[in-house]
């Protein structure tokens, strides 16, 4: 049964990260989710009054993961080592998978293999109790917010690879409108709190351009 392996047919990729009911986190992702629905993005993204801003971080960081994780989950299919052999993001970008701890040295491998080691480190980083503490009181590591700004920076490949590789497929699914409005929702974010350097937002400023110039109206 050799033809089956490493195929990937379930459509949910990684299991969906919850923030459990109850819990201040919960309050703030359900008025995420709110002021999101006024339409208004700037407005939405931006951290709400007394609010602690690692927290706000978090709770966004964990909405952008599953956010993510669906939108290549219903394109999987259509990535695979054969269409994708590298991890790119159009012709000029190319990545190669290190998390600087288990994997030093960069590897070279299919968008495939580098979007799920992405995904699983990311996962690790969020399931990670000292790191993304859910329960109240437990206060947020000091390097807290230099790593949610690596988990968005890679995510953001992520949406890059999923743009300059895949946009056909997803305007095949009827995806389009979902896609453009969770990465300019991504964008707003890390742009609001200057989460990602300029330098790795390249491979889609045109598209950055395009989504927040007619927010400037
Ligand atoms: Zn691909």
């Amino acid at each position: 049964m050799s033809f089956l392996f490493g195929s990937r047919s379930n459509k949910t990729f990684k299991p969906k990260k919850n923030i459990p009911e109850g819990t201040h986190q919960y309050d703030l992702m359900r008025h995420a989710a709110a002021t999101l629905g006024s339409g208004n993005l700037r407005l939405a993204v931006m951290l709400p009054e007394g609010e602690d801003l690692n927290e706000w971080v978090a709770v966004n960081t964990v909405d952008f993961f599953n956010q993510i994780n669906m939108l290549y989950g219903t394109i999987t299919e259509f990535c695979t080592e054969e269409s994708c052999a590298v991890m790119s993001a159009g012709p000029k970008y190319e990545y190669h998978w290190a998390d600087g701890h288990t994997v030093k040295k960069p590897i070279k491998c299919s968008a495939p293999k580098y979007i799920d080691y992405l995904m699983t480190w990311a996962q690790d980083q969020l399931d990670d109790e000292t790191l993304f503490p859910s329960k109240i009181g437990v206060p947020f590591p000091k390097n807290f917010l230099s790593m949610a700004k690596t988990i968005l920076k890679r995510l953001f490949r992520v949406y890059a690879h999923i743009y300059h590789q895949h946009f056909p497929e997803v305007v095949q699914l009827g995806e389009e409108a979902h896609l453009n409005t969770s990465f300019k929702h991504f964008i707003f974010f890390v742009q609001e709190f200057s989460l990602i350097e300029r330098r790795e937002l390249a491979p889609l400023q045109e598209l950055i351009e395009k989504l927040t110039a007619k927010e400037a109206r």
